[in-house]
């Protein structure tokens, strides 16, 4: 972050998450209008309440199409869009093997392995029904849960830039527990830290130098639990209904929209490193940063950012495409 004087935060809690908005003048109104619109799409999306829009979609699950906000809408569509891209680890429907699992939430536990057979058959994204000229969404089958927890906070990182521009704030930051969205160029550039996977301070393996950017990292390490000496995480892998299980400990991607950076650190986790950098081929949009179990840190390329390595217990790789 730029250590200039002029730079006034503000922070929050919502979502579940710690929320920081940079901006270069003090603004307290324009603070409140942006945590305001976050409480909206909240409202909105979560499934941790028993009311929302996505909510009524789940209760009406193999009842009745539910008609939405345009904002909902776009966004299962573009969920759906990525769950159904094939071998895909994004799945808007994985929402009944999120909640029998409560990884990160009280009384979390590995479920019977026939209980996970039994929900992967409530968790197509093909039954997730959509009506352009409704607006409407109707899961197909009874019990189906539609989960947005790995999009939302992407989205709402970009409507809180777009609310920023609008209000002719040209430089600023919002930083949505993990999901970062940028607005201009303080001092040439956003210095934006990588976490150092399960460490328990604030210890940090590197760090990128962005403008006009988001950066959005997925690890391992955000929410887990451990059960007979194995760690459990958060990710879930919709094929086999367990935790993604490879190589990696983190996932980072910088992208013009944080949306992107949402959905593309979850189809990365499902691809790893290698299959991952393939896919990034000819997306010169979309860029990467693997960081493994082995210690290593793997850049997909470095077109629009800077990495410096701060650690050197990790081996800092860059692949050519
Ligand atoms: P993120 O922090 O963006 O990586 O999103 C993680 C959250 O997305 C989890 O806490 C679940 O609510 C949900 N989730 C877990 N596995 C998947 C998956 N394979 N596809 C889509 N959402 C998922
Ligand atoms: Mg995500």
């Amino acid at each position: 972050m730029p250590t200039d004087d002029s730079v006034y935060s503000y922070s929050a809690v919502l979502m579940g998450s710690p929320i920081l908005l940079k901006l270069f003048s003090n603004n307290q109104p324009l603070a409140s209008h942006v945590f305001n619109l976050i409480k909206h799409y909240e409202d909105l999306f979560t499934v941790n309440r028993a009311d929302s829009q996505v909510m009524d979609i789940n209760h009406a699950a193999g009842q009745h199409p539910v008609k939405v906000t345009p904002a909902v809408y776009q966004l299962i569509k573009c969920a759906k869009a990525a769950s159904i891209l094939p071998g895909s680890a994004f799945n808007l429907a994985i929402g009944p093997l999120v909640k029998r699992w409560r990884i990160g939430f009280k009384g979390d536990s590995v479920p019977p392995a026939d209980e996970i057979i039994t929900l992967l058959t409530i968790t197509q994204p093909e039954d997730v029904i959509l009506n352009d000229a409704e607006c409407s969404v109707f899961l197909a089958r009874e019990g189906m849960e539609i989960d947005l927890g790995a999009i939302a906070k992407g989205y709402i990182a970009d409507r809180v830039r777009d609310l920023l521009q609008k209000e002719g704030v040209t430089e600023g930051l919002i930083n949505l527990g993990g999901n970062v969205q940028t607005l201009g160029t303080p001092q040439g550039s956003w210095s934006i830290g990588l976490k150092k996977p399960f460490s328990t301070s604030d210890a940090l393996v590197g760090a990128m130098e962005v403008s006009h950017k988001s950066v959005v990292t997925s690890g391992t390490y955000e929410r887990y639990f451990e059960q007979d000496g194995q760690r459990y995480h958060h990710i879930l892998n919709p094929q086999t209904g367990y935790p993604l299980d490879n190589e990696l400990d983190s996932v980072t991607i910088i992208s013009t929209d944080s949306l992107d950076g949402d959905i593309w650190t979850t189809l990365m986790f499902g691809a790893g490193v290698e299959k991952g950098c393939r896919m990034l081929n000819g997306r010169d949009d979309i860029e990467a940063i693997f960081v493994t179990k082995a210690r290593e840190v793997i850049l997909s390329s470095q077109r629009h950012y800077r990495f410096t390595l701060l650690d050197d217990s990790y081996r800092l790789i860059e692949r050519t495409a």
